[in-house]
């Protein structure tokens, strides 16, 4: 298989994500699982992110110590479902950007059909973490990753809470040179795109629309 995926089959990670696939668990529960699972993979996805040595003082000495440039990271949402990631990746890295991506999946078709696309301005000079929960059938993510590639961000990574195989198969045949992070890869998609087991329309569960 081309391309890089990162599992990130930490126990923590794992563990939040087996009560989010329960399906007795709760809009509330499921939304604040997500929230604390993103921050974790946050945590990986910025693991060889560069850092500069600031002049600072402690209230010792002066020192040179290391900062990353939080502006220059750029979080894209696939929405709706991947604003649901959005949340945990903000609060670890408050000063990122944000551009949100409008998509939405034909059901005849199962391909996307783009409806909103907004980026922060001088993406060039960006790293751009692409995030949706669910990288099932593939299409979403990777029209929405060649949409972005557009506008030349320095450097894309794509972050997703479950993979079916058939989605890293599509996904790394149109963008290789993209890795996926992701805690776990299920088993396969059923007739209507959905992961199997997964944890069924993630969109509906965060939100509470079904
Ligand atoms: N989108 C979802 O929300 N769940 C799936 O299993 C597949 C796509």
């Amino acid at each position: 298989m081309p391309g890089e995926v990162h599992v990130i089959a930490h126990p923590l990670v794992l563990h939040k994500l087996t009560l989010m696939r329960r399906k007795q668990t709760s809009t509330a529960n499921f939304r604040r699982l997500a929230s604390e699972i993103s921050m974790l993979l946050a945590y990986e996805v910025t693991r060889d992110f560069p850092v500069t040595q600031d002049e600072i003082e402690t209230p010792l000495a002066p020192m040179k110590a290391p900062m990353i440039d939080g502006k220059k990271i750029v979080f894209i949402s696939i929405l709706r479902a991947g604003s649901g990631i959005l949340d945990g990746m903000l609060r670890i890295i408050p000063s990122a950007r944000v551009g949100h991506v409008g998509l939405y999946r034909d059901p005849e078709t199962l391909t996307a059909v783009e409806y909103y696309f907004k980026l922060p301005a001088n993406m060039e000079d960006r790293d751009a973490i692409v995030v949706d929960p669910m990288l099932a059938t593939g299409n979403s993510a990777a029209a929405a990753i060649t949409r972005i590639k557009e506008t030349n961000p320095r450097s894309v990574k794509f972050v997703c809470l479950l993979a079916a195989p058939e989605g890293i198969e599509h996904f790394h045949a149109e963008h290789p040179d993209v890795p996926i992070y992701t805690p776990a890869i299920d088993e396969r998609l059923n007739d209507h795109g959905y992961i199997i087991p997964g944890l069924g329309d993630a969109g509906d569960r965060l939100y509470g629309t079904k």
